[in-house]
Order: C-alpha cells, then structure tokens, then sequence
C-alpha cells in the first residue's frame, strides 16, 4: 500500500498508486537520452536511477474539502484489454487501498479527468457480470468539453508533431478507452461536460494546460494561505523542469505542450506553490525553482515528510 496525505491549508489530498516503474527514457519521451538524466543528478534517488532510468508511477490524487470528495485521475483499473501489457488484465487492489484511505467508491462525489487518455480514466468504471459500470456511482463525471469532443471524433489526423508509433497505437486504442471507461459514465448519466477554466467548488478549480492532450486541464488548490496544483500531464517526469522541451511520446502537439511547460514554470518559478505531480514519485510534491536559464522541482521540503 502507498498511500500519503497532505494539508493544503484545510484541504486534504491523498495519493494512492496503483502501480510504479523503472523505465529508459525512451519509453516515454521522444528526445531524452540516458545520458541527458545521467547529466540531472538532481533527479536521483526520487525520480531517476543511478543507471539513468525514470521512476515514475501511475496515481490518484482524492482532494478532500469541508463538503466534497473529488478523485483526480482514475489510473488504468482492472480487467481492461489493454495493448500495453503492463497495463493489460490488470487485478490490482486500488478500489481497497482507497477505502482503506477513507475513500470508499460511493462517498466520492466528483470524478475529475485531466485528460481522456487510458491511464487517467481506468478506474472510472469496473466490470460486473461482464458489464462496464460507474464505479463512483453517486459521483458527478467531469469531462473537459474540447477534450471529449475531440476524442469521441477519433481526430488523429489533426495532430502537431511526429507520429510516433506510440501515439499511432494511442490514437488506436482511444476508441476502445472511450467504450469501456467513458461511454458506460455519459450512458449512465453521470457525466458533465465542462469548459477549461472551471471552478468546482470553493477554492477548487480547472485551469487549461494544453499540448500533451487537445482539452488537458490541471487543477488548482486554494486554501487560506496555500496553494497547490496538480498537474495532470503537462509535465510527466520532473526532468521536464529543467528540459522543458522534452516531449512525452504521447503528446498530441510537442510545441504547444512546451510552450505550456514553459509558461506554468516561469509563473510558479520560485513561488509558495506546491506542484505536484501525477506521475512522480514518492516524495510526490515539490516547488519549481530557477537554475540559470531553466527550472529543477526541489524537494527539500516534501521529502521530510
Ligand atoms: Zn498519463
């Protein structure tokens, strides 16, 4: 079990992973070398092995205000036939670890997908008696409106950028993502389409952070004096800090996903905000801080807790 919990002023957040790897950086990114994370020692032990692998894992993040329960992300989920097979069939114990975190299915209230893609949405529904069903069935689903709009229509030809072989098959495989995770929410009637910048509730809002998917938002957390995002995909691997123009093999547009990087770093450079991010590792959060001409996410104050 790997679950975690911080304060944001009186908001509680918590993480809980359901799985965690070791990968060359090829794996996921189309432009980073060994080498270039041999070279960021800053990444190592947390994010990044001694022989230049990324550490990265696939979570949920529950945010947890006076009045509301909100799941961010829903990872991959189990018994889904998935062309990855790491991803495929998976039977791990994520619905338990979330209870065992005070987190039970039905006391959700909102379902929030950064993006569409298939390890943010796994979870939004399981299978019972060979039937794919809500699995937070007294939640409301929010979906980004541009996002939906242009996964539903399969528009892989508008695409910026290389076409990698990754994105081929992710451009593939959207259509069966949307019938097993997607499609059972909107039949169900649970769903809500919503614009990019959009506050669900006190304190809790969306904002767009476009380039890795068409509708990508992340989310921004205010309370009292403190403020966190998370990220969503914006950024993958903290090495994107201090190699903004690393792309992830799954971006949708590599420029536009740079000039977001690029954007939300120099905002929150040297600022109170705590990142965090939704594919890294333990310690999970840090703050984004200059380094001549570029960013590192520090650590020192997350990793003593
Ligand atoms: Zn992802």
């Amino acid at each position: 079990m790997d679950t975690a919990s911080w304060m944001i002023g009186d908001v509680k957040l918590t993480r809980i992973v359901e799985m965690k790897a070791e990968r060359f950086p090829h794996w996921g990114f189309r432009n980073l070398s060994l080498e270039d994370v041999r070279a960021q020692a800053w990444m190592r032990p947390h994010f990044a092995t001694e022989d230049g692998k990324l550490r990265s894992c696939i979570q949920s993040f529950v945010i947890e205000t006076a009045d509301r329960t909100i799941i961010v992300d829903t990872c991959v989920g189990n018994d889904k036939a998935r062309q990855n097979e790491s991803w495929n069939d998976l039977q791990t114990s994520f619905l338990d670890e979330l209870a065992a975190a005070g987190y039970p299915p039905e006391g959700i209230d909102t379902v929030l997908c950064t993006h569409l893609h298939v390890d943010h949405v796994g979870w939004n529904t399981r299978l019972v008696d060979g039937n794919w069903i809500p699995t937070f069935a007294n939640a409301k689903y929010l979906l980004g409106r541009f996002e939906w709009e242009h996964w539903s229509q399969e528009a892989g030809d508008k695409r910026n950028g290389e076409i990698t072989p990754e994105v081929a098959d992710d451009v593939m495989q959207q259509s069966v993502v949307n019938a097993d995770s997607i499609q059972p929410v909107i039949d169900a009637g649970l769903h809500e389409l919503v614009e990019p910048y959009h506050q669900i509730c006190e304190g809790i809002s969306l904002f767009p952070t476009p380039g890795h998917s068409p509708g990508h938002v992340s989310v921004s957390i205010k309370s009292g004096t403190e403020q966190a995002v998370i990220t969503g995909d914006m950024m993958h691997s903290p090495i994107q800090c201090s190699l903004p123009h690393v792309a992830s093999n799954f971006d949708y547009d590599t420029k536009q996903a740079e000039a977001t990087r690029r954007e939300f770093l120099s905002q929150h450079a040297d600022g109170p905000v705590k990142v965090f991010g939704t594919h890294f590792r333990h310690p999970t959060w840090g703050r984004i801080v200059s380094n001549g001409d570029s960013w590192v996410f520090d650590v020192k104050d997350s990793d003593a807790c």
